[in-house]
């Protein structure tokens, strides 16, 4: 007999609605009774208890199989994707972003809408509403219930004395009271550089559960996801590699009071300063890439300089992490070749040329992508749908 997956009981050894419905999510042809009581370790009779109540609440549907050799025909059950939708957003700095997906991950609708540097954050926040009431309205809600919504808010932008910076915390706060006030559904807030880390270890194409991820714009943000879920730490900060030290650049002085962090020394918001000490001025960090195609040396040569400190950082921190892909987002790294090709290169040279280092296979997107994908993972755990069906459903697992 298969071996019960503890994933699926719960710390009191229970097998509840909710982990049955995690049983079912994870066998993507469907599982029947009989199998469902193999991989969970229970009787048929929980099984079918459960089962009820799920399909009772519309999280499964059955449909009957009819084998082609012949034989009994059996019932197979799978996560209803139409039952709910659930919505996600980003408030990038330029490009504020929204997606509805169902309930498999399968997205619905998604809009976005560009803005200043400078925009504040009421607006933004007024902004993404509206594009949020669209993908939800493109997603068609008559038959389905609004899960969940997944904001992934930034952690800074370039400091800019009539903006000023925007502090992670305030962002987060203000957007889950602005959200949670309008819509009758779970918010959560994720940083936007674990979220996009978080879709990409998803991406069909990647499939990694060990992820590290750099989100290069104006600062650098980073992330890591470790089995699948996003690592977070003691601190629940997570990993930050913005404020590593690179030893040659130890001038140059950082936000945060140290000297040298890589941030600091080849983040955009220094790359554009760089370039405007050089004699081209440069006022977005979309215009360094425009430059750098154009065939500007200057810019070039500050981005592969760029590229190469990224790269020592990241060098140093596969050694570490031992990921299985390191994937490059953010605007600067989305729209530069250049910068790219100087992380891998180190990382190469330095470590080993088979490790992957790639740009973000969803793009610009990989935020609202992740921030949709974790509002659908919060609402479809054991202990929220277990909550939905309103009552402990657990039964004791049998022994053995
Ligand atoms: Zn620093």
């Amino acid at each position: 007999m298969t071996r019960p997956d503890p994933r699926f009981i719960d710390a009191a050894s229970r097998f509840s609605a909710g982990h049955c419905l995690a049983v079912i999510r994870r066998q993507k042809d469907g599982v029947t009774r009989s199998e469902l009581c193999e991989l969970a370790g229970v009787s048929r009779s929980d099984v079918s208890d459960r089962v009820r109540d799920l399909v009772e609440h519309g999280y499964i549907t059955v449909h009957t199989r009819r084998p082609s050799t012949g034989g009994r025909p059996a019932d197979v059950l799978r996560l209803n994707s139409d039952r709910g939708v659930v919505l996600g957003a980003s408030l990038g700095s330029t490009h504020l972003r929204a997606a509805a997906i169902d309930m498999a991950g399968v997205v619905l609708a998604e809009e976005s809408h560009e803005v200043k540097l400078t925009t504040p954050v009421a607006t933004r926040l007024k902004i993404v509403h509206s594009l949020l009431r669209n993908t939800l309205e493109q997603a068609g809600t008559g038959t389905r219930e609004l899960m969940a919504i997944g904001l992934a808010a930034p952690g800074s932008v370039v400091p800019d004395p009539s903006a000023g910076r925007w502090p992670l915390v305030e962002v987060c706060r203000q957007s889950h009271d602005y959200f949670a006030a309008r819509y009758d559904a779970p918010i959560m807030v994720e940083h936007d550089a674990c979220a996009a880390a978080f879709a990409e270890s998803r991406h069909p194409r990647r499939k990694a559960a060990d992820l590290l991820f750099l989100e290069i714009d104006a600062s650098i943000q980073s992330a890591l996801v470790r089995g699948g879920r996003i690592h977070r730490g003691t601190n629940r900060l997570g990993i930050n590699l913005e404020h590593v030290m690179v030893p040659a650049e130890a001038d140059v002085a950082c936000a945060c009071g140290n000297v040298g962090c890589v941030g600091a020394v080849a983040g955009g918001a220094t790359i554009m300063e760089r370039a405007s000490r050089a004699g081209r001025p440069v006022h977005a960090v979309r215009d360094l890439a425009r430059l750098a195609a154009a065939g500007n040396r200057t810019i070039n040569g500050l981005l592969d300089d760029a590229g190469h400190a990224i790269g020592g950082v990241v060098a140093n921190a596969v050694r570490l992490l031992s990921p299985q892909a390191v994937v490059l987002g953010g605007e600067l790294a989305l729209s530069s070749p250049t910068l790219v090709a100087g992380v891998r290169d180190v990382v190469h040279d330095q470590v080993s040329p088979q490790v992957r280092v790639a740009g973000a296979a969803f793009g610009p997107r990989a935020g609202v992508f992740g921030a949709s994908l974790l509002a659908l993972e919060s609402s479809l755990a054991p202990a929220a749908v277990n909550l939905r069906l309103g009552a402990d459903t657990g039964v004791t697992r049998r022994a053995g």
